[in-house]
Order: structure tokens, then C-alpha cells, then sequence
């Protein structure tokens, strides 16, 4: 990473999963409130359900930035109604994955679109822009590419895992199919090779589930260490605990410590950065990092860690020191 003095009105790239990496991309999206901010987004848990194909963290960080997410559950839509999961169950259909009467709407419309040779990109920006997100929201990927797990249970699709069996199974392995043949999406693409481009944010999303999805496309490694703009990253420990979901169970399964340094690790070579929470003693000694309140439990926390981060991106940028943010 050279320092070039980025200008700071370049484009954001924000790397996000589903729940926690929304929370941040939320946080951009009231700092940075035009299409300079770029919300990439993981696709490895997309998959068909009762014929329609379903992008979970898509949705999630859609509805999110869309003011319309559901805030007890993180996914689907606030004030939703469940007929149609009724109605299915009445009949004996399947219903482990819940899909709500309003949610169903883009579910229905996607699939309708993607049978009509629309690409999920560009049904991804017409409805983003449709429910008034100004940033693009833009899968990682227009190919397939689908997450499967190896578990003490067998070998198994993600959501079957993730939502069906609730991630109860051991874990021994990860893949990402077609990982290898597809391509990052071409906007993203296009921004990561900008000259221009003034950083790009890792959020504190799960490195295995959501995070190295992406990293495992094609050309996404290569685009990342050839940018050279600060590639930072949160982590997603809190306390040393995952704040939601089962990244301290995957992380104990897969053998590695549940510790700020086996994340910034796991991203060797792709960080100039790493952004650990308040709470946490043990930062890494071997990236730049800084400290921050990283739980984002209000709008003002979201927004706080999406200035601090955007801050430390552009510390690095420039080599001088930006107030506020507090560097090891
Ligand atoms: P998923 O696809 O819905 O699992 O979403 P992500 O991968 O984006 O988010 C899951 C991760 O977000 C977990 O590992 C959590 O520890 C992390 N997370 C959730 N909320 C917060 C938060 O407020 N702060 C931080 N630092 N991490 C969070």
C-alpha cells in the first residue's frame, strides 16, 4: 500500500454478510449517502426454495439499508404478516426457511426476472433504487456460487445447515462451489481497480461464512492486493465472543482460537488495517489497528464505527493522523 493522499470524496467498497456486516454497511450509508458507496455483497447462502431463488444476505442488507429490516431478527421485513407460512403448513408443505407474506414479494419478482435472463445485479439495483437506498447494493458475483459445509453429519448445502438443522451438525470444512469459475461482479470490479478508490471495508461479518465466499471468486484476491487503496477490516469478536450467530462454535470446530489475531490473521496479506473492539486486551501486534466501540447496538454506534473506520482507511491513505481514532 502506497501513501497517495486518496481523495476523500473516492468510492467506498464495503465487503459484507448478512446481519453484522448490514449494521456497518448502515453506518456507511448515512456517512457516505451516494453511489460512492459500494455495499458488495455475499451471495454463497443464495439458494432455491419452493422454485424461487433466494439471496438471504442481499435482502438483508437491502431491507436494512431500506429502513424496512426486521429489528428483532436481523433478516426479513418489519411488520410482517405470515399467511402464506400458514397456509403452507396447512397444506404439509415445507417450512423450515420462513419466508414472509411481504418478503415473498421479491423472492417471487427475482425469480420471475432471473427466468427472464435479468442478471441478479441488475434486479438488485432496480429494487434497491426502487426502495430508496442511494448506495449500490451489488451481489459479489452474477455466477452461481454456492456454499456447502462438511459436517460429522455428512456433507450439506449452507441454509440446510445454517437454518434447517441450526448449525447443530460439527463442522469440519468449508467450500464455495464455482467459486473458482465465476467473476466479481463488474462494477465491483471496475471500482477495485480504480485509482480513485478511497477504501475498502471488511465488515465485522463472519470471515468463513461470509467473507471468504468472496474471497474465494476468481479474481477477488488478486483485485484486492492490487488496489492500492487500504483494505481494513472489523472484527467481528466482541468480548471475545461473536455477537450473533455461530462463528465461536465454527471457530472452536475449525480448531482456531476465538481471538482478534485469528481473524487479522485470516486476512494476512489482504489488511493494511484491523479495527478491534474497546473491550477486547489482546490486539494484534502484527497490522496497524485501532480500537473502537465495534458493538453496534444503536444508529449513533453504527454511524461512530463507520467514521472511525472510514477515519483509519484514511490515516493509512495519508500517513497522518486522523483525531479520534486510537492506533496500535
Ligand atoms: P450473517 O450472514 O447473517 O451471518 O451475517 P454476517 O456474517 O454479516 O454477520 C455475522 C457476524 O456479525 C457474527 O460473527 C457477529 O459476531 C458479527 N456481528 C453482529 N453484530 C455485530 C456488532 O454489533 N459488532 C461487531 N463487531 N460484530 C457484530
Amino acid at each position: 500500500m502506497t501513501a497517495t493522499g486518496r481523495p476523500e470524496n473516492g468510492t467506498v467498497i464495503a465487503l459484507c454478510g448478512g446481519i453484522g456486516g448490514a449494521k456497518l454497511a448502515f453506518g456507511l450509508s448515512k456517512v457516505i449517502t451516494d453511489e460512492r458507496l459500494i455495499v458488495a455483497v455475499n451471495t454463497g447462502d443464495d439458494f432455491k426454495h419452493l422454485g424461487l431463488h433466494i439471496s438471504p444476505d442481499v435482502d438483508t442488507v437491502t431491507y436494512t439499508l431500506a429502513g424496512i429490516a426486521n429489528p428483532e431478527t436481523g433478516w426479513g421485513r418489519a411488520d410482517e404478516t405470515w399467511n402464506f407460512m400458514d397456509s403452507l403448513k396447512a397444506i404439509g408443505g415445507e417450512t423450515w426457511f420462513q419466508l414472509g407474506d411481504r418478503d415473498l414479494a421479491l423472492h417471487v419478482e427475482r425469480t420471475r426476472r432471473l427466468r427472464a435472463g435479468d442478471s441478479l445485479s441488475a434486479i438488485t439495483t432496480d429494487v434497491r433504487a426502487r426502495l430508496g437506498i442511494t448506495a449500490c447494493v451489488l451481489p459479489m458475483s452474477d455466477d452461481p456460487v454456492r456454499t456447502h459445509v462438511e459436517t460429522d453429519n455428512g456433507s450439506m448445502p449452507f441454509q440446510n445447515y445454517f437454518v434447517e438443522r441450526k448449525c447443530k451438525p460439527e463442522l469440519r470444512s468449508i467450500r464455495f462451489e464455482g467459486a473458482q469459475n465465476a467473476h466479481v461482479q463488474h462494477d465491483i470490479a471496475r471500482a477495485l481497480g480504480d485509482p480513485d478508490l478511497r477504501c475498502v471495508i471488511i465488515c465485522p461479518s463472519n470471515p468463513y461464512l461470509s467473507i471468504d465466499p468472496m474471497l474465494a471468486v476468481g479474481e477477488m484476491r488478486q483485485l484486492l492486493t492490487g488496489t492500492t487503496a487500504p483494505v481494513i477490516a472489523i472484527s467481528p469478536l466482541v468480548d471475545g465472543k461473536a455477537v450473533k450467530g455461530p462463528m465461536s462454535k465454527i471457530m472452536r470446530e475449525l480448531g482456531i482460537e476465538a481471538r482478534h489475531a485469528a481473524i487479522a490473521g485470516h486476512y494476512d496479506g489482504l489488511i493494511d488495517g484491523f479495527v478491534v473492539d474497546s473491550a477486547d486486551e489482546k490486539i494484534p501486534d502484527h497490522v496497524a489497528t485501532a480500537v473502537e466501540n465495534t458493538l453496534m447496538a444503536t444508529l449513533e454506534d453504527k454511524v461512530r464505527l463507520a467514521r472511525t473506520a472510514l477515519a483509519f482507511a484514511d490515516e493509512i491513505s495519508t500517513g497522518q493522523d486522523v483525531p479520534g481514532v486510537r492506533c496500535a
